[in-house]
């Protein structure tokens, strides 16, 4: 019997390539990984009716850990996102963003070392929505006027950001525990509560309890998302964890990947009390697909993440270092990598070739 079992959902779009990559390279460490593939996607609407299957679900219960690829979000096909569902379901509360510097990416920013912990389960991205000129809608409309909550356009679409107690909570808790765990000194809460005093501002207040409990161990502090974005590009050395709701979350992982070279190099993990799962930054890229062209790299450093929960610390700092070597010779990286450092893709190698000279430096 294998060490490990671990649920691998290959996704859609550039997913299944990066994925092989990534699955080869974790083989050639010698880890003992039974790998249970699971599906999900658009491409089962048909036939299974569902693009999250009940099957890839217990599969991910039974064995507490899977890795994905990323899985596509078809704009206005009325199925919510695979991703956002999978955070739900499985109450993966927390989505870990690691942002730090690699040599030869020719990112813009060097020694950048930042951890962002997004709120995964609540925010916009609650799902609750009502659509423009529905009777839900019209009826959200008339409650607010009727209790002097304010005017609401009667042509507007709404959509809620609920944030509570509970959800602030465990992430902050949870962001304050991952600084102590992992020898950082300083947690910022990001947040707009000067504007959402009942949402941010009960997330604001929620952190301070929280950081509070911290005192003597951690810096805490806390910063409006505009001028923590604003502070990120200009002073990124005053930043160190950073803990956000959802939206705030998403985008500024996004500015923090760009710091560092991009998506193609931006790993990712959501974690719960029970399950985690583990995923780039990065979406489908679905122009590239069966191009052999997208770096796998954050799908790469998305697994050493995974090894790392695994307590497997040697395999993933074993890739970690071999990324590095492959990423400073310069020679065999994908396009992305090429384009920036070269102005041009020519002498660019493809996914697999990648992965092979990863796994030669191991
Ligand atoms: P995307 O797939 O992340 O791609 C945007 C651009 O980022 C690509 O065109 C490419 O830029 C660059 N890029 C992304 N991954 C790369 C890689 N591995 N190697 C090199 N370059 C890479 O974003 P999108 O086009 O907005 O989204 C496509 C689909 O993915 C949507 O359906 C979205 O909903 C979904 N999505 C899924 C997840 C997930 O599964 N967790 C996350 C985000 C988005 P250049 O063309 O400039 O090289």
């Amino acid at each position: 019997m294998s060490k490990h079992t671990v649920t691998l959902i290959p996704g859609d779009g550039i997913g299944p390539e990066i994925t092989t990559a990534m699955r080869r390279v974790v083989e050639a460490t010698g880890v003992d990984i039974n790998w249970e593939i699971a599906e999900a996607g658009a491409h089962l609407m048909e036939s299974v009716g569902t693009p999250l299957p009940e099957s890839t679900l217990n599969s991910i219960r039974k064995n507490k850990v899977a890795i994905k690829g990323p899985v596509t979000t078809p704009v206005g096909s009325g199925f919510r996102s695979v991703n956002v569902q999978l955070r739900k379901e499985l109450d993966l509360f927390v989505n870990l963003r690691p942002a730090f510097s690699l040599p030869g990416t020719g990112a813009r920013y060097q020694d950048i070392d930042l951890i962002i912990v997004r709120e995964n389960t609540e925010d916009l991205y609650a799902g609750v929505e009502f659509e423009e000129g529905s009777p839900e809608a019209h009826d959200l409309i008339k409650f607010c006027a009727d209790k002097g909550a304010g005017a609401i356009r009667s042509d507007s679409g709404i959509s809620l950001k609920p944030i509570s107690i509970t959800g602030s909570e465990r992430v902050v808790a949870w962001a304050c525990e991952y600084a102590l765990a992992n020898g950082r000194s300083k947690v910022t809460a990001v947040h707009k509560a000067n504007i959402l005093k009942y949402s941010d501002g009960l997330f604001l207040k929620v952190a301070y309890e929280v950081g509070a409990r911290y005192e003597g161990r951690l810096e805490f502090e806390d910063r409006i998302v505009d001028a923590c974005c604003m502070g990120l590009v200009m002073r990124p050395e005053e930043f160190d964890v950073l803990v956000l709701p959802n939206l705030y979350g998403d985008i500024v992982s996004d500015i923090c990947a760009g710091m560092v070279g991009g998506l193609g190099i931006a790993p990712g993990a959501n974690i719960g009390t029970e399950y985690a799962v583990f995923e780039p930054v990065h979406g489908s890229a679905p122009k590239y697909e069966g191009k052999n062209m997208a770096n796998p790299t954050a799908e790469l450093l998305t697994a050493v993440l995974m090894l790392r929960h695994l307590q497997e610390t040697e395999a993933a700092e074993r890739i970690l270092g071999a990324i590095r070597e492959v990423l400073a010779e310069g020679t065999a990286v994908t396009y992305d990598i090429k384009r920036v450092n070269t102005g041009s893709t020519d002498g660019c190698v493809g996914t697999s070739q990648y992965a092979d000279a990863v796994i030669e430096r191991l």
